[in-house]
């Protein structure tokens, strides 16, 4: 179970003070997927940082089967890196272009020493993770620049799996990509989840693309949470008028 409680976390002070997370609560269950949905600056990515322990709050707890990330120092929180995982906007970015799909895939490893696989058992898991994203044996040996984009945010799921985590956070996953190869990365995405029983947390402006994934929705605005429920309770029957508001603007 994750749960955050009353999270709230400012940037800035003076006149440049900016509230990013005000009073935040979420709770997703262990292998639930939490859709988070708001506008460009409600505080999204701030609240999926805080989720992976990568900022500290101001005020509030974050627990993940009663794990605070915030208190945890060395080993244990080397343990704790490598239980939560993220996949980002833009994979082009967060991929080396000078590595292989196999380094890239590996990387994770290096700084999880104590769980690297030897070199027969490392090639064995490659192949695995890229056959759990739909990608070939063979494509363990191109780079970056000769996937597509599709493709490249596949590998980078795989990297995400690579330290088999337990909480994966997929900040806008599939919003760099056409609409015909989103389709593809979401059933992937989708599919693992039955798989792997990972918890995921999913951010992303698409409704669509949230009620394609999610078992629960929170909708954030200036910071708050305005609405969170199951998917279909909160699509069919929005309780907060911006949450109407975003409902009836969707294609
Ligand atoms: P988007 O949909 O555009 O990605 P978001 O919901 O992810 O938006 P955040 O990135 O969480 O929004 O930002 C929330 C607010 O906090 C914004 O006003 C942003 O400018 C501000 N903010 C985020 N990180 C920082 C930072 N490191 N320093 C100062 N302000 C920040
Ligand atoms: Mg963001």
């Amino acid at each position: 179970m994750l749960e955050v409680r009353g999270v709230t976390k400012t940037f800035g002070g003076g006149r440049r003070r900016l509230t990013a997370l005000d009073g935040v609560d979420v709770r997703v269950g262990r292998g639930q997927t939490l859709g988070l949905v708001g506008e460009s600056g409600c505080g999204k990515s701030t609240l999926a940082r805080v989720l992976l322990g990568l900022e500290r709050p101001d005020a509030g707890t974050v627990r993940f089967d009663g794990t605070d990330p915030f208190a945890l120092r060395g080993r244990e929180l080397l343990a704790w890196r490598r239980r939560v995982q993220m996949v980002f906007q833009d994979p082009f970015a967060s991929l080396n272009a000078r590595m292989s799909a196999a380094d890239l895939i590996g990387e994770p490893w290096r700084t999880h020493r104590d769980v690297v696989p030897g070199a027969k058992a490392r090639e064995k898991r490659i192949r695995e993770l890229l056959d759990l994203v739909g990608l070939r044996a063979s494509d363990a040996h191109r780079y970056p620049n000769e996937f597509s984009g599709g493709q490249r945010q596949r590998i980078g799921i795989a990297r995400a799996l690579a330290l088999d985590p337990d909480l994966i956070v997929c900040d806008e996953p599939v919003s760099a990509l056409d609409l015909s190869v989103q389709a593809q990365v979401l059933n992937v995405l989708s599919d693992l989840r039955t798989r792997l029983g990972v918890t995921y947390v999913f951010i992303s402006h698409d409704l669509s693309v949230v009620r394609y994934i999610s078992d629960l929705v929170t909708v954030m605005y200036l910071g708050k949470v305005v609405e969170h429920g199951a998917t279909e309770d909160v699509f069919e029957r929005p309780r907060h008028p911006y949450t109407a508001a975003l409902m009836s603007a969707a294609p």
